[in-house]
């Protein structure tokens, strides 16, 4: 399999490369070059599979000649096998015809353990092999970071060194990364907030020189396409527990970058029925504004209670603005050059083309707060904040009650707290036994200024052969 660039100046790469590297070099990002296509006869042939079986059958095509499908396979039994449910994606019902697919089993409690886990496992190997190493540096305001930490803690050929602003990340966000013990995992504890980690990082791989040549850096951003890859698969797994593909599915996608929903996008043009798409924002809602009325527009970051959706641009949106514009890298090149200006439309068949792929809704902080209360209401079954707001979007587009409609449960409710609090919900969501002694375990992280230099120097002096 070939990826090729969005913005259409970038070499194609295999998938080894494309691991590797970050942003494609013309600042696009990688997309296969043709998606494999499975039919109905096929899929069906996967009822009753494990998670992990499913995800070889699904995944194998785009990986093919870069990993023997025997390593594949085990690297595959290993990455699920740490998730803390028999089935990995369990589904939990709420209605008659309505799900959630808890995707918050795994090590970090969020859906991002799906791909980073099989992230770490897949860049350990190709490192391996090619004799290599590299430093992954990411700046995370909660959910990444911890993810990241925990799919790169037993990597021979990665050093970690992830960034987070000093005392602005919940307690439980900050365990979670740093009470990981590995060599070769840094917490670095900026004074600064999200945005001055976020523009260190991207200084860093803009110039690499402070490593002496001895080694570069990763991302692990959802940029990386391999992360997007691992997503598809859970798409399939629901639609094979529901009838499918015998019946067709609707799902409904909290989205912040839009690589989940891509991921879905994907899983349907690879051949699995689904009839609906809803992109599902909280107020930071880029996407529903240009679902809504064709206009794709920066607005002011607003905090909310779901803030792993807090963004102004999304990012794998490009992906889709590829597809839409006929895979015309130069389109997507200059629309999005314009976009960083000011507000940009595309044209309106390209436009009417993309509503009937999704719906969307924005669902605001007191909404979100409702549907965490309704739902324990009527089901005694406690939502996060970011799974509610999928939820509700779930029951505000819906078109067909025959068709199953899936929401993707991407968090725990014991990661947000706060959030089940303020819904007025009195229970206090447990953590998971696997977690229970989260607050005991020892902490290691260093706490750095707010300054460029200091950064750089602490990881040049503290990567594994430095
Ligand atoms: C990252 C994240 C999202 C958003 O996912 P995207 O792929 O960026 O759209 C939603 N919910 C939770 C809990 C997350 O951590």
């Amino acid at each position: 399999m070939r990826y090729i660039s969005t913005r259409g100046e970038a070499p194609a790469l295999g998938f080894e490369d494309v691991l590797l590297t970050g942003l494609a070099t013309d600042g696009g990002l990688y997309v296969p070059e043709s998606l494999p296509h499975f039919d109905l006869e096929e899929i069906r042939s996967w009822r009753g599979l494990s998670y992990s079986e499913l995800a070889f059958n699904v995944m194998y095509p785009f990986v093919d000649d870069a990993i023997p499908a025997d390593d594949f396979r085990k690297m595959l039994d290993e990455t699920y096998s740490v998730f803390a449910h028999k089935a990995v994606a369990p589904l939990v019902q709420l209605d008659t015809n309505e799900w959630v697919m808890e995707l918050f089993r795994g090590p970090t409690l969020a859906f991002k353990d799906f791909a980073l886990q099989l992230l770490g496992r897949l860049l350990d190997y190709v490192l391996e092999k090619r004799k290599q190493h590299v430093v992954i540096m990411g700046a995370t305001s909660g959910d990444t970071g911890s993810a990241a930490i925990e799919g790169c803690r037993r990597c021979e050929h990665v050093d970690i060194f992830i960034l987070h602003p000093y005392q602005r990340v919940s307690e439980v966000q900050r365990r979670q990364m740093t009470t990981v013990q590995g060599e070769n995992i840094h917490n670095i504890a900026v004074r600064g907030n999200f945005d001055d980690c976020q523009r260190m990082v991207k200084e860093s791989f803009g110039n690499q020189s402070f490593l002496g040549g001895k080694t570069q850096l990763a991302a692990v951003n959802s940029i990386n396409w391999a992360r997007i890859m691992a997503q598809i698969v859970y798409y399939f797994h629901a639609s094979l527990a529901l009838g499918g593909p015998d019946r067709s599915m609707a799902f409904s996608v909290p989205t912040g970058n839009f690589g989940d929903i891509f991921a879905g996008y994907l899983a349907k043009k690879m051949g699995l029925p689904i009839s609906q798409l809803v992109i599902a924002t909280n107020r930071n809602d880029i996407l529903h504004r240009f679902m809504s009325g064709n206009k794709y527009e920066q607005h002011q970051l607003e905090h909310t209670l779901s803030p792993s959706m807090d963004i102004m641009v999304s990012s794998n949106f490009e992906r889709l603005l590829f597809d839409l514009h006929g895979r015309d890298g130069l389109a997507v090149k200059t629309l999005l050059e314009n976009a960083a200006k000011g507000p940009v439309s595309i044209e309106d068949y390209r436009w009417k083309h993309a509503r009937k792929l999704f719906d969307s809704d924005a669902v605001d902080d007191k909404a979100t707060c409702d549907t965490i209360r309704e739902i324990y209401e009527q089901n005694e079954y406690l939502l996060d904040p970011h799974t509610a707001i999928g939820v509700r979007a779930a029951r505000n587009c819906r078109r067909d009650q025959v068709v199953p409609m899936i929401t993707l449960g991407t968090a725990h409710p014991a990661k947000f707290p706060d959030a089940v609090a303020e819904s007025g919900v009195s229970v206090e969501p447990p953590l998971p036994a696997h977690m229970a002694d989260l607050f005991e375990r020892e902490e290691r992280y260093t706490v750095l200024d707010n300054n460029i230099d200091g950064v750089q120097a602490f990881i040049a002096k503290h990567w594994k052969n430095a």
